[in-house]
């Protein structure tokens, strides 16, 4: 889904019933209705760096090949998705999850994270640097003034 529609939040806004027009900014971007960041720690090379030390610890390198590491990770999203499953769609920020709904979400996000960043070490992918190319690419491929607020795939817009 990421890969064809490059799906934002402020999508979801719109997907959730915020009004789609609200809270034009005057660069055109369409503003947020809740602002949320992430903590500035772990950094993906200390999530990297904590995996392999408990995968040291317990000799399980042997078990831990880029295809095991894939369909692990693959099984992690599967417990995401049964967090998801049958509840329709859902809010962003959750507004009708419990305390221990939200914390078992954070764990098994947290699972499917420690899996990817896993594989793409033992694939001897640089995973943040890739991210910033991959980035790039998307900006290329979507250009904000082309897409605005439509989500057609990349091969359906003419020039
Ligand atoms: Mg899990």
């Amino acid at each position: 889904v990421l890969e064809s529609k490059m799906r934002t939040g402020t999508e979801s806004a719109a997907v959730n019933g915020a009004a789609p027009e609200a809270g034009r900014l005057s660069n055109g971007a369409e503003e947020r209705p809740q602002r949320f960041a992430f903590s500035a720690e772990p950094s993906m090379e200390d999530i990297r760096r904590m995996q392999a030390e408990f995968t040291d610890e317990r000799a399980w390198n042997k078990f831990h090949q880029p295809r095991n590491l894939l369909l692990a990770m693959v099984g992690e999203v599967g417990e995401v998705a049964e967090l998801f499953q049958w509840r329709g769609e859902v809010a962003e920020g959750l507004p009708d999850w419990s305390e221990s709904e939200r914390e078992q979400l954070a764990h098994e996000l947290s699972d499917v994270l420690i899996y990817l960043v896993e594989l793409a070490e033992k694939c001897r992918v640089d995973l943040p640097q890739a991210v910033l190319r991959k980035m790039a690419l998307n900006r290329l491929k979507y250009p904000a003034s082309k897409v605005h607020g439509s989500a057609k795939k990349y091969t359906e817009y003419k020039d």
